[in-house]
């Protein structure tokens, strides 16, 4: 049997997810054996690979970087997964959203006030440009499944893998991990 090509991102997320998953305990050492992790905050490389089989998005899509991310990565993986509320729903990031467009919010934080330099983030390619409205990850690309939870739990992690893992593909959308 080849070995899954697994790949997790965080987008505009804080991270608690991935500590979910890390909660699989000895679960991760049965994952070694048939698993290699080519993409994200542990291995770190510069690039998102090809032939990817799943990846876990965390976090949701705040700004333009996160949708060239998650325009790469449907291009690449077989099974993209919205891993975590903050990628099914937009939960805690979509909080700004009530407040408006994103450059009124920006100009007073940066600029308008006294004690700033007068410098909005995303000029001279300081930061990624925020976008006026955050989205889950199924508005920007398709989504083959959704592991909900803030954050899902470590239990509810495992059951996915080992469906996903089983070559269940064409099940996963009415797994029961999909919301709705
Ligand atoms: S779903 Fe919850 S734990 Fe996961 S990134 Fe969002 S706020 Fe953090």
């Amino acid at each position: 049997m080849d070995r899954v090509r697994l790949a997790t991102i965080w987008l505009g997320g804080c991270s608690g997810c991935h500590m979910s998953f890390l909660d699989l305990d000895e679960f991760l050492i049965d994952l070694a054996d048939i698993v290699d992790v080519v993409y994200g905050p542990v291995v770190d490389p510069k690039e998102y690979p090809d032939n990817v089989d799943i990846c876990l998005i965390e976090g949701a899509v705040c700004s333009d970087e996160h949708i060239h991310h998650v325009k790469n990565i449907r291009a690449k993986t077989k099974i993209v997964v919205a891993f975590g509320d903050c990628a099914v729903t937009g939960n805690v990031p979509a909080m700004r959203n009530p407040l408006g467009k994103i450059g009124p919010i920006l100009q007073e934080i940066y600029c308008d006030r006294p004690e700033t330099q007068g410098q909005m983030p995303g000029e001279k390619g300081l930061m990624p440009v925020l976008i006026d409205t955050v989205v889950p990850v199924h508005q920007v690309i398709k989504v083959d499944a959704f592991l909900p939870g803030c954050p899902p739990p470590a239990a509810r992690i495992k059951e996915f893998v080992q469906l996903a893992l089983s070559g269940a593909e064409p099940k996963l959308q009415g797994s029961g991990l999909k919301p709705g």
